[in-house]
């Protein structure tokens, strides 16, 4: 009989219930049906890192609540985002979403925090003419373990880009041509691009080279620079912030009680 009792509690121990056990603990991270990644900077760091061996470009993103509102009004982003192979979790906004939703934010995974800690060749793409540049300066001056293989503004003729990241094949593509501007990019010309991967990064290169500073770290620490980035730029982050979270807010409660999609 007590070999039959042991049988039978084995049975329960199949990989079926481990599965459903392990869902169970790592909840589904969407907000709006887009995917993210839950994950911490050493993480997506290593991603990054892995992803130089793959046969095809990767195509990393962050999104902010911002970007989560964009993603409401502009179905092709959205879709986009969606098809990344990883959104990661910009900010305190997607850490009060998951919060209402149900799933865990272990780390704050930006792309002016992940930068300085990337490693191998990479291409800097975007930005007014003269700012990658001048944040390719500050990279071989602050952050050796970088080594930029090139720069493009971002105003200027694509194609002459796209051959120019083709001839020397970088580890990382660093895309900051601003939100949804980027992504759009990326997902056109993913499939003719040769470099390990590429990340959309935003406003990235204005802090790196200096052109815009960064706010406090002790704001940045209490989840308040979006405070900061509102007193430099009050007219084009009134939108941004002030409308933008409530609104954020608003839709994440909604989409708790099944509403928003
Ligand atoms: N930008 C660009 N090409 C364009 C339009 C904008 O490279 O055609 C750059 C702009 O100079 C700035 C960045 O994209 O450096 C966008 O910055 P923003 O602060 O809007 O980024 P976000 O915070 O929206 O990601």
């Amino acid at each position: 009989a007590r070999i039959a009792a042991g049988r039978a509690r084995a049975a329960s121990f199949s990989w079926t219930t481990c599965a459903a056990g392990l869902l169970e603990a790592f909840p589904s991270a969407s907000v709006f049906g887009i995917p993210i990644r839950c994950e911490t900077m050493a993480a997506a760091l290593a991603r990054i890192a892995a992803a130089r061996d793959a046969e095809h470009p990767k195509f990393f993103a962050f999104v902010n609540a911002h970007c989560l509102n964009l993603a409401c009004e502009d179905a092709a982003y959205a879709a986009i985002l969606k098809s990344c192979d990883c959104v990661w979790p910009d900010g305190t906004g997607v850490r009060m979403a998951g919060r209402r939703l149900g799933f865990p934010v272990p780390e704050n995974v930006n792309g002016t925090d992940l930068f300085p800690r990337l490693t191998g060749r990479v291409f800097l793409y975007g930005a007014a003419p003269g700012v990658a540049e001048r944040a390719a300066e500050n990279i071989r001056s602050q952050h050796p373990q970088m080594t930029v293989v090139g720069t493009a503004d971002g105003f200027g003729d694509e194609r002459a880009v796209i051959d120019a990241v083709n001839r020397v094949r970088p580890d990382i593509l660093l895309v900051a041509k601003g939100v949804p501007r980027q992504e759009k990019w990326i997902a056109a010309h993913l499939g003719e691009l040769k470099c390990g991967c590429a990340i959309a990064v935003g406003g990235l290169f204005d802090f790196v080279s200096g052109r815009i500073p960064r706010a406090p770290l002790w704001m940045r620490r209490l989840g308040i620079e979006w405070l900061y980035r509102l007193k430099c730029e009050p007219v084009r982050m009134f939108r941004r912030y002030v409308i933008g979270n409530p609104l954020f807010l608003w839709r994440v409660k909604k989409s708790s009680r099944g509403g928003v999609q």
